[in-house]
């Protein structure tokens, strides 16, 4: 592997280092413990104990049953399994809701099942990203089978109100999907306060490996279920077949054991670290712009647009810091965020924001190296002629987390 100059890591959206004590964990299945989960005998059973504790962990952490949790590859199949597998296992609804700002693992199956004769709704936001509930029970009808919101927005950090929508839907006797993949690691989760019926996690937006997503099924819908959507020998209780990723799933125990000890400090320190980046970038470029400012955000996430500065170009002049663009990058061609779009920016303005997010790792330290880079890079860019108002920030602590 290529080594590189040290770089300051603010990209805890995409993706967290693993966490040192996960490593260790995992490291043991892969060289004496390398049994397969399903095999008969002894280092076959060691495995198959190792999932059943990690699947405790899991479930202490969110507060379910073991038998609740499946195990996937990732957040993208979880989602793709709740919503394609619903809907296959019934032919009487026929509408499936969404708010405008999903993750593409959510939009893209829905878009599939738009293909097969669906009725896909997507709800507006308001502009701090939060879904409009008043829109949302305008589109729920008798014919609604599913209502699909995520925890948090992995651009914004906009936290959705997952319970208000799941009690809206449940009253139309419609079933509920939270993807909660922004959530875990960044403030706590409780699979009873988000109240879905199933809800998806993934591994390494919380200190675990890449490789493996997490469904949990509390299903308090009748006559509504996942149906799988491959065949094989039978595992995650025929759900999700093949055989299962022991050390994957070693660490996936390791990362929610984790999350459940540290989530309120972490949520202190990376909300501290988020103010004094946001603060100190505001006060030499005051013309920035806090996207989604006066939501209540994941504490470590800022989204931050630079009129007139295309996040591309602000990112090669930061070498150093690892940062995301608000935008997607789509057969060659830079395409606004659909997310920054839904919340009001213009398409110019949207190529302008750029993505930070703290997380447990990061330091005081971070957030001055960021807060130089950052500034020495825009020191000689233009002021923009015009740009589309956004609100205004005028004081720092302007953001509410939800309480512990
Ligand atoms: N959902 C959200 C909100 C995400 O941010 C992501 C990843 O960016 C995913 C789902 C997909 O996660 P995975 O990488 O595990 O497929």
């Amino acid at each position: 592997m290529q080594t590189r100059e040290p770089v300051t890591y603010l990209d805890n959206n995409a993706t967290t280092a693993c966490a040192p004590e996960v490593i260790e964990a995992m490291l043991p299945c892969f060289a004496g413990n390398y049994g397969n989960a399903s095999s008969p005998h002894f280092l076959g059973r060691q495995a198959a104990r190792a999932v059943a504790s990690a699947r405790e962990k899991v479930a202490e952490c969110i507060g379910c049953s073991p038998p609740d949790v499946y195990f996937a590859s990732c957040a993208t199949e979880a989602n793709n399994l709740v919503l394609l597998g619903v809907a296959h296992s019934q032919s009487v609804r026929r509408r499936v809701v969404v708010s405008a700002i999903e993750h593409k693992s959510v939009l893209g199956p829905c878009e599939a099942l738009g293909a097969m004769g669906f009725d896909i709704v997507a709800v507006p936001v308001q502009s701090d990203g939060t879904i409009n509930l008043a829109a949302l029970r305008d589109a729920i009808d008798t014919q609604t089978l599913l209502v699909s919101i995520q925890g948090a927005n992995n651009e914004v950090g906009t936290i959705q109100p997952v319970r208000a929508v799941a009690d809206i839907a449940h009253e139309h006797g419609a079933c509920v999907h939270c993807d909660a993949a922004q959530l875990l690691g960044k403030v706590p989760v409780s699979i009873d306060e988000l109240g879905a019926d199933f809800t998806t996690f993934s591994a390494h937006k919380a200190y675990g490996p890449k490789g493996v997503g997490i469904l949990v099924e509390r299903n308090r819908v009748k006559g509504v279920q996942i149906w799988p959507l491959q065949y094989g020998g039978g595992q995650e209780n025929g759900l999700r077949p093949g055989t299962l990723n022991v050390p994957g799933i070693v660490g996936v125990g390791e990362a929610f054991r984790l999350c459940r000890e540290h989530v309120y400090g972490d949520m202190v320190r990376t909300k501290s670290l988020r103010l004094q980046l946001e603060n100190g970038i505001l006060s030499v470029v005051p013309r920035a712009r806090i996207v989604a400012h006066e939501a209540s955000r994941l504490p470590g996430t800022v989204s931050i647009l630079f009129p007139g500065v295309p996040a591309d170009m602000l990112i090669a002049r930061t070498p150093s810091i690892c940062l995301s663009r608000g935008s997607a990058c789509m057969s060659g061609t830079v395409a606004p965020s659909h997310v920054l779009l839904a919340l009001g920016l213009s398409p110019d303005d949207a190529r302008c924001v750029v993505r930070l997010s703290l997380g447990r790792y990061n330091t005081p330290g971070d957030v001055q190296a960021a807060f130089r880079c950052i500034s020495n890079a825009l020191e000689d860019s233009p002021e923009p002629e015009s740009s589309q108002p956004l609100r205004q920030v005028t004081s720092v602590g302007f953001t509410e987390e939800p309480a512990p």
